[in-house]
């Protein structure tokens, strides 16, 4: 008995091979929406992918049960082509979702509608039929090939090479099925034959749903890491960067403009009295006060520029390209569009006292140019508040 067992060969039958993928792919459809919990669109679409098609390839076994050629045959190959066709469009929509892209692509939906109506039509041409299901099951796999191969939007991890090469893979041998199916019927009877593109196809079918599995779910992993990051680097009322991005990210800026020698600028300011406008006004009006400042600031500066919470109420900007003509034309136009605007959005009076620092030298560092600023814009709350003072004044001043 056991010799016997030593003695046997590996013997692997396409329908084995695509029944334990199946059995894989079902297995997906329930387990990833237990796992996964409460999701957002990708991850939605990419589980209803995943539903789909396991569907459709449990239809398409159940379809060499029937008579072949029947109404039933016809009814259930149809349907499960449906599956596996809309099942890969909303993979790869969620795969453009993921990657950061918002537009939509409508050709992988008109191919999961024209796929299986085609070939319910043309059913009873065996050669139409596994040409062109195969022919579109092709392109649909080319379309989430595109969605994850091209540079996402967003940043993802290296696991979507891997698929790649398995769905590149798999798109070859599918192509290879149409193309027997379509111009050598005779060589290639059915898809469950023992023919070499069948066992081609059955192994990497396999492989791409094992990969299909990890991609989602690491695809929505990266995601929440890039939500993680979002929440640790921005400040959760006013959305500008929290004071340690912000000075993360100043530093970073300090070093390019040393290097290529452009003037930095850094403008720090402290709304005026806020503690009496919160005991007047409420704390929720001093809540948006400090929404529409950071709105504020936000919109005067340029790209590249950073805004950040640096405390309370108090806020710093970093210009890039800005010597301190610059920086106070910038101080100049906040006040000018406060003094227009600030009745307007909060139905009270609000100012800011600012200090003006640049970086003075190739060694000098973010934090003395912002104790700098500090103490310019401290000067101008002695001087009676709501000016901005800039601290190479100051020294000329002192000396
Ligand atoms: P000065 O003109 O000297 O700057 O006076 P001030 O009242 O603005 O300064 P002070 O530092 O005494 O008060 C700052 C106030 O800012 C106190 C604090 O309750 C308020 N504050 C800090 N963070 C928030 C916030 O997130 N929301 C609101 N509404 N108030 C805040
Ligand atoms: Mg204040
Ligand atoms: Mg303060």
């Amino acid at each position: 008995m056991r010799a016997d067992r030593d003695n046997q060969a590996v013997h692997l039958d396409i329908a084995t091979l695509l029944f334990a993928m199946t059995v894989c792919m079902v297995t997906m459809a329930v387990a990833l929406p237990a796992v996964m919990g409460e999701v957002n669109e990708p991850a939605r679409r990419a589980q209803a992918g995943v539903v789909l098609q396991g569907l459709g390839w449990v239809l398409l076994l159940m379809s060499g049960l029937v008579d072949r050629g029947s109404m039933t045959d016809r009814a259930v190959s149809t349907l499960a082509m449906a599956g596996i066709a809309a099942g890969l469009a909303l993979n790869a929509a969620a795969f453009d979702l993921w990657c950061g892209r918002v537009r939509e692509n409508r050709v992988p939906v008109l191919v999961a509608i024209v796929l299986p109506l085609g070939y319910g039509l043309g059913f009873s041409s065996y050669p139409f039929r596994v040409g062109w299901a195969n022919g579109l099951l092709t392109l649909q796999m080319a379309f989430v090939v595109a969605a994850v191969w091209r540079k996402p939007a967003v940043p993802v991890g290296k696991w979507r090479w891997l698929l790649v090469l398995s769905l590149l893979a798999q798109m070859v041998v599918t192509l290879w099925r149409g193309v027997l199916g379509a111009f050598f019927t005779e060589s290639y009877p059915t898809f469950l034959s023992p023919h070499p593109v069948n066992y081609a196809f059955a192994i990497i079918a396999n492989a791409t749903t094992v990969l299909s599995l990890m991609a989602i779910l690491l695809a929505h992993r990266d995601e929440a890491a890039r939500e993680l990051e979002r929440l640790a680097t921005l400040d959760g009322l006013t959305g500008v960067l929290n004071r340690r991005a912000w000075m993360t990210r100043a530093s970073t800026e300090l070093s390019v403009s040393v290097r290529y020698m452009h003037p930095v600028a850094v403008l720090m300011i402290d709304l005026d009295h806020f503690k009496h406008i919160n005991d007047s006004q409420g704390h929720d009006a001093g809540d948006r006060a400090l929404m529409f400042i950071a709105r504020a600031l936000q919109a005067a500066v340029r790209p590249g520029d950073l805004v950040g919470r640096f405390g309370g109420e108090e806020f710093c900007v970093l210009m890039t390209h800005a010597d301190n003509a610059a920086a106070k034309a910038f101080d100049l136009r906040m006040r000018a569009y406060l003094a227009e605007a600030v009745d307007r959005e909060l139905g009270f009076a609000l100012s800011y006292s600012g200090g003006i620092a640049m970086r003075n030298s190739a060694e000098d560092r973010i934090e003395a140019i912002i104790k700098r600023a500090d103490e310019a814009m401290y000067n101008a709350k002695a001087q009676g508040r709501a000016r901005t003072l800039d601290a190479r004044d100051l020294r000329l001043q002192a000396a």
